[in-house]
């Protein structure tokens, strides 16, 4: 099924006329590179944040791996990540030489990574943690965050969902040595490809901007930003509460519809909902054997798209190949059964009430 066949698809994308315009002005004013775009975007996410800088730069990829570089994470060296996640996560650490190594999530209702496994797994070795905010919502960064000060480590968040979420108040990106957001085109706010960088720190901030530099320009990776993504994030980030709350808003309503059904499970807390930016809507059927069938019969069906978050990582071929297999019973469990249902600011609630419906009704069979 094309996605134009889609009763409910997995996610949609609406830009509004002032997006456009902003654009078509930075466009009109030949602002095609590096300028006063992309510094005057930079200040206001650092100040929505509350961190001192924000680098932009080319993905979140980009950004988590000058994270690695400025932590100092080089060869030999070890950085504990999750494996409910998106590759990038741990590749940041294969870029700098380094060795992720992977730690479990807390269990099926805190698929985060787990701070006590994490205080155990660090060793001589490690260099840093890199926690992410899966689904948007907080991981224990409160609590890692004293592990690595106590072992004089680093703590990097992959904020790639997590934009405007926050852990009793303090925005998420701001716990640890630097924060890694994605602009990537299917996130929360987001512009096609893009990234940024947030610290506290001036030095991580001023290496970051050097290093994002091209080569010939006296920098090393050609990961810069541009005026015309710049101008599209400034003006999407006027819309970014109402967003954010309207994603709140259906994940309430879907918590409180798929609580009434057999044979699925919803993650996190009701509590948690408002502190997330509810990026994704992750379920979990009981039986993984269902979890197959449920999916294809929602798209063939009933023209509904949804996706999987994660397949743990630490069992793809390239992670499995060079550090061996590892033991990881709740990731594992959790890419068995997880299933992610349609979610963004605009979906209606006649669509969602299909999708639910429609999951009661393939649940049932
Ligand atoms: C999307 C994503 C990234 C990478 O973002 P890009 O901007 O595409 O490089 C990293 N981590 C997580 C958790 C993601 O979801």
């Amino acid at each position: 099924m094309t996605t134009t066949e889609l009763a409910v698809p997995l996610f949609d994308l609406r830009l509004t006329d002032a997006d456009l315009d902003a654009v078509a002005r930075a466009l009109r004013a030949g602002e095609l590179g590096s300028g006063p775009l992309v510094e005057t975007f930079e200040e206001r996410f650092a100040s929505h944040l509350g961190a001192r800088h924000a680098v932009a730069v080319s993905s979140c990829t980009a950004a988590l791996h000058l994270a690695h570089l400025t932590a100092g994470v080089g060869p030999g060296d070890e950085v504990i990540v999750p494996s409910i996640t998106f590759a990038a996560t741990a590749n940041a650490a294969l870029y700098c030489g380094a060795t992720p190594v992977f730690a479990d999530i807390v269990g099926p209702a805190d698929p985060q990574i787990d701070p006590d496994q994490v205080e155990r797994l660090v060793g001589p070795r490690t260099r840093a943690v890199c926690a992410v905010h899966f689904a948007g919502y907080p991981a224990a960064v409160d609590r890692l965050r004293s592990v690595c000060d106590r072992r004089g480590i680093a703590l990097i968040e992959d904020t790639a969902h997590a934009p405007l979420a926050d852990l009793e108040g303090q925005a998420l990106g701001t716990f640890g040595l630097a924060g890694a957001f994605s602009f990537f085109s299917n996130k929360v706010l987001s512009c096609g490809e893009g990234g940024l960088l947030c610290t506290d720190d001036d030095e991580v901030a001023r290496r970051a901007r050097t290093l994002r530099a091209a080569p010939g320009d006296g920098g090393t990776f050609d990961y810069g930003f541009d005026g015309p993504r710049a101008a599209l994030l400034a003006s999407r980030l006027d819309g970014l509460a109402a967003d954010v709350a309207a994603r709140r808003a259906l994940v309430h309503r879907y918590r409180a519809a798929l609580a009434r059904i057999d044979g699925v499970s919803v993650p996190f807390r009701d509590a948690d909902v408002d502190h997330s930016s509810c990026y994704v809507m992750p379920v979990l059927v009981d039986d993984p054997a269902r979890r197959g069938p449920l999916r294809r019969a929602l798209r063939d069906r009933h023209g509904i798209q949804t996706s999987l978050l994660y397949p743990s990582i630490h069992e793809f071929t390239a992670f499995r190949a060079r550090y061996g297999e590892q033991h990881l019973p709740r990731s594992r469990d959790w890419s068995d059964r997880e299933v992610t249902l349609p979610l963004y600011p605009h979906l209606t609630e006649e669509q969602q009430d299909r999708v639910v419906e429609a999951v009661t009704e393939e649940l049932d069979a």
